[in-house]
C-alpha cells in the first residue's frame, strides 16, 4: 500500500449510471479486467481508445495503490468465427494470421504508449476452463446442451438486463438473436458450438466444437482474478450482448457471488465526422497512422476527450496534438535541469486529483497546460526546475511527456519511416552542416554560413544559436 498522499477516487458505473465512490475490494490486490482485441487484422483507431483509456487508469491505480498491487488483464481472442472467414478468405494458416496479428496489436499500443497488462491471456490457452464453467452452468440449471450446441438459458437468470437496463424485446432487437431449433428461447445464447473439421476444434462433453466469444472472457477473468473482482472495462459497444453475457455467466457459475463492483465503458469513435467505413475513405488503422505521426500526438487525441463522451477523431487534430506537444519538449528543453535533490513525491498531485475525479483526462491535459504558461512565464532556475519536474511526473501519469525533450524535437516525434524517407535529413548530416556552418562563421565567411542555413530550413530543420551553441530541431 502506497504511503503516498492519495485522492478518494470515483467513477461514473455503468451498473448504477452514477458516480460513486472506488473501494477495492483488496487494497493490496486491485484488479480488473478489460476486453481485448480478436485477432485477425490490424487495430484501427476505434480499438486503440479503451486501450489508451484504460491504461490511464492502471496508471492511476498503480500510483495509488503500488505498482505492485493492482492486476491489469486484457485478453486475446484467438478463437472466433471471424478469424475462421479470414482465414478461408486468404488461405493463411489460421495460427498465422493470430500470431502476426497478436504482434501487430503489441507494436501498436506500445507505440501508443500504453504499459504492458500484468496478465494477457489467449482464449486457446484457456479452453479447458471454458469448459469447466459451461459444465457448472448446465449442474445449476442455467444452461443446455442442443443439437451439439450448449445454450445459456437467459429465462434461468431474474437479473439478466441489469447493466444494459433493456427490456427483453429490446435486447432480442439489439442481440440481433438468431432463432434456432435448438434454443428454447430466441434470446438464449450460444456458450460452445459445434465444429466441422475444418474449423478449429477441441473435444468436449458435447462432441468436438469451440467456445462462444462470451464465455472466453468470464473463464479467463475467473482463473486470473476470482470469482469476484474490482473493475471491468471495454467500450460502451460491448455493454450488450458481451457484457451483460459475461455477467450472466459469472454469477450464475459462482453461485450467485457478484461478478464485477465497477464496470467503466468508454464512448464512441467516429473519423472525420462520420461512422469509420472502409468505404467512406475514413477507416484508420494504428498502423497506418504511425507510418505518418507520433504515438504520442495520437494518444493525446484519444486523452482530449473525457473516455465516456463520443470522440470525433481527425487527421488534423493529430497535427494540432503534434504541435501541442512540440510546444511542451520546447519549454521542458529550454527549462533549467532540475538541480536535484528538490523532487518531491507530490509533483503530481494537481494531475491526479483530475484523474481521480472519473479519470477526467481533458482536466488533467488543462493541469499541464498552466504548468507550461508557468513555465513561460517565470524561467528562474528554482521554478523552471520544478515546473520541468512536474510536467514529467503528471505527464507520467497520462503516458505523455516522457521522451528527453532534445530527442523529441530533433526527431519532431516523427516515426522512423517518415524521418528515413527519400529526402529525409539525417542527424548525423545535420551535425555535419551544422560543424559546417560554424567553421564558416568562425571563418567570417556568413555568405556560406547562411547558405547552409536556408539549405537547412527548406530540409525542415529549425536552428537555433544559443549562448552555449547552436540546437537544432525538425520543424
Ligand atoms: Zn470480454
Amino acid at each position: 500500500m502506497s504511503a503516498l498522499p492519495v485522492p478518494p477516487l470515483r467513477f461514473t458505473n455503468t451498473l448504477s449510471g452514477s458516480l460513486q465512490p472506488f473501494e477495492p475490494l483488496d487494497a493490496a490486490r486491485v484488479r480488473m479486467y478489460v476486453c481485448g482485441p480478436t485477432v485477425y487484422d490490424f487495430a484501427h483507431i476505434g480499438n486503440a481508445r479503451p486501450a489508451v483509456v484504460f491504461d490511464v487508469l492502471f496508471r492511476l491505480l498503480r500510483r495509488c495503490y503500488g505498482p505492485n498491487a493492482v492486476v491489469y488483464v486484457r485478453n486475446i481472442t484467438d478463437v472466433d468465427d471471424k478469424i475462421i472467414a479470414r482465414a478461408n478468405e486468404t488461405g493463411e494458416p489460421i495460427a498465422a494470421i493470430t500470431e502476426r496479428t497478436t504482434a501487430a496489436y503489441h507494436a501498436d499500443i506500445a507505440a501508443l504508449g500504453c504499459l504492458s497488462p500484468t496478465h494477457e491471456p489467449r482464449a486457446t490457452a484457456h479452453i479447458a476452463d471454458m469448459v469447466a464453467m459451461i459444465e457448472s452452468l448446465i449442474a445449476a440449471g442455467h444452461a443446455y446442451a442442443a443439437d451439439g450446441h450448449v445454450l445459456f438459458d437467459v429465462a434461468s437468470d431474474p437479473s439478466y438486463g441489469c447493466l444494459s437496463r433493456r427490456s427483453l424485446d429490446e435486447m432480442i432487437a439489439g442481440a440481433r438473436v438468431e432463432v434456432a431449433p435448438y434454443k428454447r428461447s430466441p434470446q438464449d445464447f450460444v456458450l460452445w458450438k459445434p465444429s466441422d473439421a475444418n474449423q478449429p476444434g477441441w473435444d468436449s462433453p458435447w462432441g468436438r466444437g469451440r467456445p462462444g466469444w462470451h464465455i472466453e472472457c468470464s473463464a479467463m477473468s475467473a482463473r486470473l482474478l476470482g470469482a469476484s473482482f474490482d473493475i471491468h472495462g471495454g467500450g460502451q459497444d460491448l455493454i450488450f450482448p458481451h457484457h451483460e453475457n459475461e455477467i450472466a455467466q459469472s454469477t450464475c457459475a459462482h453461485g450467485g457471488a457478484p461478478f464485477v463492483r465497477l464496470w467503466l465503458h468508454n464512448g464512441f469513435l467516429m473519423t472525420e465526422g462520420e461512422k469509420m467505413s472502409k468505404s467512406l475513405g475514413n477507416f484508420y488503422t494504428v498502423h497506418d497512422l504511425l507510418a505518418e505521426f507520433p504515438g504520442e500526438a495520437i494518444r493525446l487525441v484519444l486523452l482530449q476527450t473525457h473516455y465516456r463522451q463520443p470522440l470525433d477523431f481527425t487527421k488534423a487534430a493529430i497535427e494540432r496534438a503534434k504541435r501541442t506537444l512540440d510546444r511542451f519538449y520546447l519549454a521542458m528543453a529550454d527549462a533549467p535541469e532540475d538541480s536535484g535533490g528538490a523532487g518531491g513525491d507530490e509533483d503530481d498531485l494537481i494531475v491526479l486529483d483530475a484523474l481521480a475525479d472519473d479519470l477526467n483526462t481533458p482536466l488533467a491535459l488543462t493541469r499541464l497546460h498552466e504548468m507550461l504558461n508557468e513555465l513561460h512565464r517565470d524561467r528562474t532556475p528554482a521554478l523552471g526546475a520544478r515546473n520541468r519536474r512536474r510536467l514529467k511526473a503528471g505527464g507520467a501519469l497520462l503516458g505523455l511527456l516522457q521522451a528527453e525533450p532534445e530527442a523529441w524535437l530533433k526527431a519532431a516525434g516523427a516515426p522512423a519511416a517518415a524521418q528515413a524517407g527519400s529526402g529525409g535529413v539525417n542527424d548525423a548530416a545535420i551535425e555535419a552542416k551544422l560543424a559546417a556552418r560554424a567553421a564558416a562563421r568562425k571563418a567570417k565567411d556568413f555568405k556560406a554560413a547562411d547558405a547552409i542555413r536556408d539549405e537547412l530550413a527548406a530540409a525542415g530543420i529549425v536552428i537555433e544559436d544559443k549562448a552555449d551553441g547552436t540546437r537544432w530541431r525538425r520543424a
